[in-house]
């Protein structure tokens, strides 16, 4: 841990109220420390009692020499504390290094990738204004499992792992959130017309689930016609559940097509400990300058309220967002002649939410 790594309660009044959660919070690199500033500033201004024990990765800490891109001490806080907010990084360019986010999510069994996607018009244009989905992606396994070698010199080799517990725990979670948040219908999707046994398996046990939630309606769609359907026709989805490598391009085709990809906030469900963060990169063009949107961030802090038990505070900041860009306050990527009133830096952005709570 660097040396703002002691737990520092930084609730509204500076002090820790005596029931505070204490999540770790990782700043990462580029715009990562402007956007987590004016985040954590939010989230003590709503109440949100909330101590941040702080921990090192990115760009330092791969300097350092950590091919990991964490350093070694962190695990102990991220173990021990259920939520970990953390900000974007920069992925070092050339071989050797691991990516940082595969290694956590193994690390600390984060089996669901959850990305609510929805459109923010007008203040974001979108071809469909009503769309409001939420994909949730196996996170663990899949071709991600990190079983790839070099066959011979010639042939190269990955391996798709997908197992029964794997499927069932990501496909009852899609139920249990859609039940939770009061969604209609879960669909799977996944290519079991060609992969029989490792998408067969998903879609068999995605059939097999939904028996046992006979109050949200379910279906399924081959992954090409469903990606096809999600960038034609997003608004007659409700919640996805697919595999980890479809739910990594689909989430981002959704993400695009809603036209929020500044705003939107992502969680990593483990069964202990879980994970949030904005969308986006660590965007060095615009690093430093004040001049980021900490949207996707504030939202992913919203969804680890929610998780944490705190949902009013999360619906509280949630709203005030919302009122802040219906007033027409945005940052530089939102401004537009009609809509923007104010434009604003990143910290005079996260002010005018904290004036709307
Ligand atoms: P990016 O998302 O960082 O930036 C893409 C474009 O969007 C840039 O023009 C940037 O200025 C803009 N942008 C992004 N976030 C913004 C914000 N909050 N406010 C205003 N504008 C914003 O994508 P990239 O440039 O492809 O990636 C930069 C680095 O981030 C790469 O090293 C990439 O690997 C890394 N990355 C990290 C994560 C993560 O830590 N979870 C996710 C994606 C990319």
């Amino acid at each position: 841990m660097d040396s703002g790594s002691a737990l520092q309660p930084q609730s509204a009044g500076g002090q820790a109220p005596a029931s505070a959660d204490t999540i770790t919070v990782a700043y990462g690199d580029g715009i990562g420390p402007e956007i987590m500033k004016a985040t954590l500033r939010v989230l003590d201004a709503a109440g949100a009692g909330l101590a941040y024990e702080r921990v090192r990765i990115g760009k330092e800490v791969y300097l350092d020499g950590h091919a990991s891109g964490i350093a070694p001490e962190a695990w102990e806080a991220l173990r021990n504390n259920r939520a970990f907010l953390k900000g974007p990084i920069t992925t070092p360019q050339g071989s050797g290094y691991k990516s940082l986010n595969v290694t956590i999510r193994k690390t600390l069994g984060l089996f669901a990738n959850v990305r609510p996607c929805r459109a923010y018009t007008p203040y974001v244009p979108s071809h469909f204004p009503n769309m409001d989905l939420v994909i949730v992606r196996e996170n663990e396994e899949d071709l991600y499992a990190g079983i790839e070698h070099q066959q011979t010199a010639e042939v190269v080799q990955c391996l798709k792992l997908v197992s029964r517990p794997g499927c069932e725990r990501v496909i009852r979670y899609a139920f249990e959130y859609a039940r939770a948040n009061g969604r209609k219908k879960v669909t799977c999707m996944s290519k079991d017309n060609i992969m029989k046994h490792t998408d067969g398996l998903f879609h068999q046990v995605f059939d097999e689930v939904a028996q046992e939630y006979p109050d949200i309606e379910n279906n399924h769609f081959i992954i090409d016609i469903g990606a096809a359907m999600l960038a034609d026709r997003p608004e007659q989805f409700d919640v996805v559940v697919t595999l980890n490598l479809y739910g990594d391009i689909v989430s981002d085709i959704t993400a695009q097509v809603a036209g929020s990809v500044g705003l939107g906030g992502s969680a990593n469900i483990g069964s202990k400990i879980s994970m949030f963060e904005a969308i986006h990169g660590s965007a060095p063009d615009i690093a430093g300058k004040d001049i980021a949107n900490p949207s996707g961030l504030i939202h992913a802090a919203c969804l680890m309220l929610a998780h944490l038990g705190k949902g009013d505070i999360a619906a509280r900041v949630q709203n005030a967002l919302l009122a802040t860009l219906e007033d027409g306050i945005h940052t530089a990527d939102l401004y537009s002649e009609n809509y923007t009133r104010r434009k604003v830096g990143t910290q005079a952005f996260a002010d005018a939410v904290i004036e709307r709570l």
